[in-house]
């Protein structure tokens, strides 16, 4: 292995690793040496220098010693010898122990220092002799022993001459160390300096090497990738080693490698886009496909085939390099072999185990073509294959190939069906030009007749303005219709009125006068009036309906209640047919909100059938309420209607058939009105029936209906329903002039009130009229407004100016429908009450009249006097009944309301708000019942007043009224009513 494949992190540890052994070494070295150094330097002090020093002192030793003995002699007295001797002890004491520092220290031959021992010693012994031949007198002997040539001295120079060869050794030795020492430390010197040469060397070496080694293939990796940067994609990096950057220029190497086939693809992929935007026409593409995908593939056969229109099978198309068999079809849902695979993956297949029998095979000149490998590219139109494309060939495909196919794929697949979808266009624009060319033809053929068209449209123009003329038309008397309705039937109820009143009249009269056949007739027409009023009473209703004018007044009821009412209103027939009437209508169900009044007149009217068409068995009434709705049925056992008339019966002047109209009568306007209030009320009518079975009758109306407030009844105040005669006054001597044109009412009239002790006076019209109030002026007049030629209202105006005439009361008594318009008329004129013909019978007329004549005065009544428990309001203590007031102008109710309340109650009337208010002044009635709508002076002026005045302030008022029902309730009571009661009672 070479150095340069070691890793780079390993060759920095092995040149570091060197240079430290390098270290180490001379470490070692220099450690050795400075040792060796320190020997020398340690025997130089220990051993010369040590001699030496024990030599000096012990020289110092002798020639102290040798100078004390001779200051002996010198000495004065004992204290001084005494001194010297003990100077002489010192030193000889120490020169032992120098002695002994030679004896240890000195290196040359031991002799030396015995010698020089023993030369002390006998020294010593001379000394201490002279000392000793001094201390006992002997002077002169101790003196000549130290002088020169004696014994002492000469000792002492033999001790000096040992000394100094011991010294010279010692010197020579000390030399020699020190030569030894310089010795050494050159060699050390030399040895560092060969030591630090060689690591320096060494580090130069290994940092050289290391530089190289990295430096090296970083240039080369920086050269080849400048060279790849200016597009030299063949550029590689030529440095292979097993190191980290041999790793490097490796990947450098590899991933050019990759780039270079990326752009090479890319390029490929490119020249097929670019060519595949050259062409249009489907063949031109597909062969410019082929060829494309063959050069950029190193494909020798391809292939296209299409799905056929039926979507059955892929048929050939356009190929290069196709032997005939594989022009054939194959079938859509194939889904195996070289091409099924596609179609049925949807994905593009690489097929590498080429069956021996494959349609790419054929033979050539150079034998057999046969493919090793096949790319099949499905193409996709929404979810569906709509197109294959075969490329074969003899060699495997390398992997750019195969990628630069599934780059393509999606632009191929795109363009494929741009190309379809254009020849689609092409055929379509051709059509469309085809069918241009066809239009313009008919365009010109139409432009001749547009001429015809325009004359044509003209006309249609004419006819659509005729028709909404006509349609005005249509609406207008439409209108005129409801209004003629509306109209008629009142004019009808007038003269039909006469009919049922005269007839009423000879009924009495002619009892028991004329033969019974005769009378009989008179039955007949009385009943035949009442039909016909009750045809008349319907059509209006009918009218008021679709006109629009219906009013709906709601108030909660009971239904069984009400259902209690109808059954012993129809019972008489009932039982009259001996069919039973039952009213099997829950005690428990709540109370409805609806318009009573409408709703009675729907059940009456099914009831009332129910009876009318069965002979035998009986009608049920039953009822129940189910989620929010309430369900009334009326079933019978009757005659049943036939399934072809059912639609037809809730039809206006519909019956079933014929037969049953001629048996059971009626005007088939009945379940008409019937079906239209209950629609109005939210609801509606249903029917079963089974002919000959009977028919059930199904009314569902809501709980409650949201329009409207819900007015509570106060049915505890009214009492039970009770009829009574009209208060009886005599006409004696009053004259009444009757202004009237019809003769039957006339008649009725003047019978009536004859009848009474009135003196009448007739004017047939408004001339007579004024003639005979100029001659004399009656007491009262009864007034109709509908005269020929001056009618009532020009009467009324005449006889009001004139000043002898302007207080006469008068009634008006008409079949006209009187506008508001007539009313505010009638009212400035002060009429005493208007009276709708029809409206009043007999004595209503008569307590009418009754009451316009009698003057308030003439009226009995007793004056009222304070209860004595009174509190709040005033209460009355009178004898006998309570007196109610009730102010109301319309007769009906008037009637309704004395039948209710005579029996409990005297019943004081009043027309308008003003006799109203004059009438409580007279007669201090314990309570008001008040209409709103009066006329002279309405409910609302009249309590005003009421309460203005002192005498009457605190009688109770009740509002009693219809109208007000719109409106609400709480407002009634905020204007100062004490109660409410709303109508019909
Ligand atoms: P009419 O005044 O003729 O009774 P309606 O409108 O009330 O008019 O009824 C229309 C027709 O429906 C009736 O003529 C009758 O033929 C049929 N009809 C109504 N109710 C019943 C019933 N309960 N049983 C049999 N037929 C009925």
């Amino acid at each position: 292995m070479k150095l340069n494949d070691f890793k780079i992190g390993t060759q920095f540890r092995l040149g570091l690793g060197l240079i430290l052994v390098l270290v180490v070494i001379l470490g070692a070295i220099a450690w050795v040496q400075s040792d060796d150094l320190w020997q020398q330097t340690k025997g130089l002090y220990e051993h010369p220098h040590a001699v030496r020093r024990a030599l000096g002192k012990l020289e110092v030793d002798v020639e102290v010693m040798s100078r004390q003995a001779r200051d002996l002699f010198l000495v004065r007295n004992e204290q001084e010898t005494m001194a010297c001797l003990q100077i002489i002890e010192i030193r000889k004491n120490d020169a032992e122990r120098q002695m002994d520092v030679l004896y240890d220290r000195y290196l040359g031959p031991r002799e030396d220092v015995v010698a020089l021992h023993e030369d002390l010693s006998k020294w010593n012994v001379l000394r201490e002799e002279t000392v000793r031949l001094f201390m006992v007198g002997k002077t002169a002997q101790a003196e000549a022993r130290i002088q020169p040539g004696g014994a002492q001295n000469t000792q002492a120079e033999a001790v000096r001459s040992r000394l100094q060869k011991i010294d010279l050794f010692a010197y020579n030795k000390s030399e020699e160390f020190y030569r030894a020492a310089e010795e050494e430390s050159l060699t050390l010197k030399h040895q560092m300096a060969v030591v630090t040469t060689i690591i320096l060397l060494l580090t130069a070496l290994v940092g050289w090497l290391l530089l190289k080694g990295i430096k090296g293939p970083i240039t080369k990796l920086a050269a080849a990738a400048e060279q790849f940067r200016q597009g030299q994609m063949d550029t590689r990096c030529g440095y292979v080693s097993e190191n980290e950057l041999g790793t490097l220029s490796a990947s450098f190497n590899a991933m050019a490698e990759a780039i270079e086939m990326q752009m090479r693809i890319n390029t490929n992929v490119a020249q097929l886009s670019d060519a595949m935007l050259r062409e249009e026409e489907v063949q031109a593409f597909c062969r410019e496909l082929l060829k494309g995908l063959l050069s950029h593939t190193g494909s020798q056969v391809g292939a296209v085939y299409f799905l056929n229109d039926a979507k059955t099978a892929f048929e050939h198309f356009e190929s290069i390099g196709l032997g005939t068999g594989g022009r054939t079809a194959f079938a859509a849902t194939e889904r195996e072999g070289e091409l099924g695979a596609a179609v049925a993956t949807q994905r593009i297949q690489h097929l590498r185990d080429i069956p021996a029998d494959t349609r790419f095979a054929f033979p050539t000149v150079s034998g057999n073509f046969m493919p090793r490998e096949i790319l099949t590219i499905p193409v996709l139109t929404g979810q569906t294959v709509t197109a294959v494309i075969s490329l074969a060939s003899v060699r495997a495909y390398d992997t750019a190939s195969i990628q630069v196919v599934e780059e393509i794929w999606s632009v191929l697949t795109a363009r494929v069906n741009g190309v379809l979808s254009y020849r689609n266009i092409q055929a379509l624009v051709e059509k469309l030009e085809y069918q241009n060319r066809e239009l313009n033809a008919q365009k010109e053929e139409l432009a001749a007749q547009a001429g015809e068209m325009a004359a044509q449209s003209q006309e249609l123009n004419h006819q659509n303005t005729e028709l909404e003329m006509q349609k005005q038309e249509l609406n207008e008397s439409n209108r005129l219709k409801s209004a003629f309705l509306s109209n008629m039937s009142h004019e009808l109820r007038t003269p039909l009125n006469s009919v049922i009143a005269l007839s009423g009249v000879l009924n009495r009269r002619l009892a028991n006068v004329i033969p019974a056949d005769e009378y009989s007739y008179l039955e007949v027409i009385e009943r035949n009036g009442k039909h016909l009023l009750s045809l008349i009473n319907d059509i209006l209703d009918l009218s008021r309906i679709e006109a629009g004018r219906a009013e709906i007044s709601v108030s909660r009821f009971s239904v069984r209640e009400l259902a209690g009412e109808l059954v012993e209103m129809i019972e008489p027939q009932a039982v009259e047919k001996r069919v039973a009437l039952l009213n099997q209508v829950p005690g428990d169900l709540p109370l409805i909100a609806s318009d009573q009044g409408k709703c009675r007149h729907i059940l009456q009217n099914l009831v009332g059938n129910a009876v009318k068409f069965t002979e035998v068995g009986h009608v049920t009434i039953t009822a129940e309420v189910i989620s929010g709705t309430f369900r009334m049925r009326v079933a019978d056992t009757g005659i049943g209607i036939a399934a072809t008339h059912l639609p037809h019966i809730f039809d206006e002047f519909r019956q079933a058939d014929d037969s049953t109209s001629r048996k059971y009568g009626g005007t088939g306007l009945g379940l008409a009105i019937a079906k239209k209030y209950a629609v109005l009320l939210g609801g509606g009518i249903t029917v079963e029936s089974r002919l000959g079975e009977g028919s059930t009758f199904t009314l569902q109306l809501p709980l409650t209906l949201a329009s409207g407030p819900v007015v509570e009844e106060a049915r505890e105040a009214m009492g039970s329903q009770a009829t009574g005669a009209v208060s009886s006054l005599s006409g004696q001597g009053q004259s009444i002039l009757l202004v009237e044109d019809n003769e039957p009412a006339i008649i009725q009239l003047t019978d009536i009130l004859q009848a009474e002790g009135y003196h009448i006076m007739v004017a047939h019209n408004g001339q007579e009229a004024l003639r005979l109030i100029e001659q004399q002026v009656p007491h009262a007049m009864i007034l109709d407004l509908m005269m020929p030629e001056v009618d009532g209202f020009q009467v009324l105006k005449a006889i009001r100016s004139v000043e002898r005439t302007a207080q006469i009361p008068v009634l008006i008594l008409t079949a006209k429908h009187v506008t508001k318009q007539d009313l505010n008329f009638l009212k400035g004129n002060h009429i005493h009450q208007l009276i709708q013909k029809g409206d009043i019978n007999k004595a209503g007329l008569l307590a009418a009249v009754a009451r316009m004549i009698a003057p308030p005065s003439e009226k009995p009544a007793s004056p009222p006097a304070l209860s004595p428990a009174g509190g709040g309001r005033r209460r009355f203590a009178r004898p006998g009944k309570p007196v109610v007031l009730v102010v109301e102008d319309h007769p009906d109710n008037l009637r309704t309301m004395r039948a209710l309340l005579q029996e409990a109650y005297t019943i004081l009337e009043a027309t308008d708000g003003q006799v109203g208010v004059e009438q409580a002044r007279s007669h201090q009635p314990d309570l008001i019942l008040m209409d709103i709508a009066l006329p002279v002076m309405d409910g609302y002026q009249a309590l005003a007043v009421i309460r203005e005045d002192e005498s009457l302030r605190d009688i109770p008022v009740c509002a009693v009224t219809a109208s007000a029902m719109k409106g609400n309730r709480e407002d009634i009571l905020a204007r100062g009513f004490d109660a409410y009661i709303s109508k019909p009672i």
